[in-house]
């Protein structure tokens, strides 16, 4: 499937950057023709992506975070990375309502599954965690 167009950024691990990550999300999906409410969708998976890296990847010290960003034929891919602590059980981190800290609602995972068409999450306690989002669309891109 022919790729036409691919960004990526690497940023500190810091709020202020969840932001900014989510306008530069935003920017990227404006090659294709979705709706407001879909590009809101895109803007919360990404924030909900980015924010779990600031937050439990790097427990809200340094870091950094990679956000990829590649426009193909149908669909838009959005892989956000850390090399901070990783997950114990992903499949378990993905249970709604689950979450490590107690004050947290346990819903980010669920966000970016129910906006986005496809989401796959590989890490390694260690190592990082990344999180490959897939939006699907019908029409072509605007070029
Ligand atoms: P909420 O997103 O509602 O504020 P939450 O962040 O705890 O709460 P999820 O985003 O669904 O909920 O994540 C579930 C759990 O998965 C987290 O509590 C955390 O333990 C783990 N997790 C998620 N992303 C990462 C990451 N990048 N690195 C390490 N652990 C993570
Ligand atoms: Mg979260």
């Amino acid at each position: 499937m022919a790729k036409h167009n691919r960004m990526s950024m690497t940023f500190d691990s810091r709020s202020e950057n969840v932001g900014i990550a989510r306008v530069a999300a935003a920017a990227f999906s404006a090659q294709i023709e979705f709706t407001l409410p879909e590009v809101e969708e895109i803007k919360v998976a990404i924030s909900e992506a980015v924010s779990n890296a600031v937050i439990h990847g790097y427990s809200n010290g340094e870091g950094q975070i990679e956000l990829i960003m590649e426009l193909y034929d149908t669909h838009l891919e959005y892989t956000v990375t850390d090399w901070g602590k990783g997950i114990a059980d992903v499949e378990q981190a993905r249970q709604p309502a689950w979450s490590t800290e107690p004050e947290r609602m346990g819903l980010g995972f669920v966000f970016m599954e129910s906006f986005m068409d496809e989401i796959e999450v590989t890490s390694a306690i260690g190592k990082g965690t990344t999180v490959r989002m897939v939006k699907k669309f019908e029409i072509s891109p605007v070029h």
